[in-house]
């Protein structure tokens, strides 16, 4: 045992606990380098491969939208509409594009800050906006919170040419509307002495709270993407898509809105394929350990076909135990324990390692060894011969 421990560490557990160790259970006992898949690389290879997933699902959908926003028909917004809808089956167009000046179908919003500005939808917010100490980073970085957000709209119309009018249904359910901020202030928080003591304690220090209005103002253009009707009341209106299309609002042209969507998907398709070559790149990694291990496996193999055809060819001692075989003297039976394998002490050392020469085990206790490196010199054992004692 103690010289096994001097050795190397694996060898107390070859020692105490695979005996006989034979080159299939080997793996299994000293460490799992025969199991191909790592806990931490299979958390890497699923996380890869769950989020690469979820952005190419996102990427599909965005994908799917450009392409009807690409596919759906425009209409200028006239007379002729309400006539084209009259003839079309059902009096409804599926997904079509209109564009025109906004106008309250009652009274219209006043804002609340800015005088004599009127609108259709208005969104008031109250941001908080402060520093807080970092720990990791040991920095005050910025941090934001909405503290109060109100969203008022009125029924209101797309008017374009000749008096021609579309009324716009749930306009708070569409995407892609920039209302334009009319109103914008900064309360700036102001502190004592005792103040600035209490934010280094708590590590939060208040900058001021941010106050802003936006609004969607009347006579502002808006183009608008959704299911086109012409309802029992003779009124043409503008709602989401039964179908599920996406609806849209938007104060820019819809070349512009187009071109917005389609840089989206582009960005979602990028970080898909990010993550799916990170996957990938995990399972490189452990493909190569893997092919590195049934190297060394290999390597074993072919050492121990050509001890075996060296054995065939001449007699070794190797069964013989190095006690028994010289039980005769006393004075033998010393010189016969020096000749035992340094690893089990039983057995007669019966190979010499190459390239450092040394002799110094067994041959089973060779074919156990953890890596294939020399037990006394660790230098790596390139081949193995038989020792012939004359
Ligand atoms: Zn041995
Ligand atoms: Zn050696």
């Amino acid at each position: 045992m103690s010289v096994c421990l001097s050795v190397s560490p694996l060898c107390v557990c070859l020692s105490l606990h695979c005996r006989p160790v034979t080159r299939e259970v080997r793996g299994v006992c000293c460490g799992m380098e025969e199991f191909p898949l790592r806990t931490v690389e299979g958390l890497c290879l699923g996380t890869s491969l769950a989020v690469s997933g979820l952005f190419f699902y996102i990427y599909r959908k965005k994908r799917k939208s450009v392409d009807k926003l690409n596919e759906a028909p425009q209409f200028t917004l006239d007379g002729k509409l309400a006539e084209l809808l009259n003839v079309t089956p059902g009096k409804c167009l599926q997904y079509a594009v209109i564009e025109g000046a906004v106008h309250p179908v009652g009274e219209p919003l006043r804002s609340q800050f800015q005088e004599g500005n009127v609108g259709v939808m208005q969104k008031l917010m109250l941001r908080e906006h402060k520093l807080v100490w970092n720990n990791l980073a040991r920095t005050w970085t910025d941090s934001e919170r909405v503290l109060h957000q109100r969203v008022n709209a009125v029924p209101f119309n797309l008017v374009g040419s000749d008096k021609a009018c579309v009324r716009v249904l749930c306009p708070l359910e569409a995407s892609g509307l920039e209302m334009e901020i009319i109103h914008e202030k900064f309360h700036q928080a102001t502190y004592g002495f005792s103040d600035i003591i209490g934010q280094y304690l708590s590590g939060e220090k208040p900058k001021g709270q941010l106050e802003t209005e936006e609004m969607l103002k009347v006579g502002a253009t808006v183009t608008g993407v959704g299911e086109l009707i012409l309802d029992t009341d003779r009124v043409l209106k503008l709602r989401p898509p039964a179908d599920g299309s996406e609806y849209f609002l938007s104060t820019t042209d819809f070349d512009t809105l187009r071109l917005e969507q389609e840089s989206q998907a582009a960005v979602w398709r990028v970080l898909a394929s990010v993550f799916a070559l990170a996957g990938a790149a995990v399972l490189l990694w452990v493909g190569r350990r893997y092919y590195r291990s049934l190297r060394v496996r290999w390597d074993q193999e072919r050492l121990r076909r050509e001890y075996e055809s060296l054995v065939a060819g001449g007699t070794v001692p190797e069964t013989g135990s190095a006690t028994g075989a010289t039980a005769e003297g006393s004075g033998e039976q010393e010189t016969a324990l020096e000749n035992a394998c340094v690893i089990c002490l039983t057995q007669a050392r019966s190979c010499v390692l190459l390239d450092c020469g040394h002799v110094c085990c067994c041959y089973s206790c060779y074919q156990a060894l953890p890596q294939p490196t020399c037990p006394i010199c660790r230098q790596t054992i390139n081949r193995v011969v038989p020792l012939f004692q004359a």
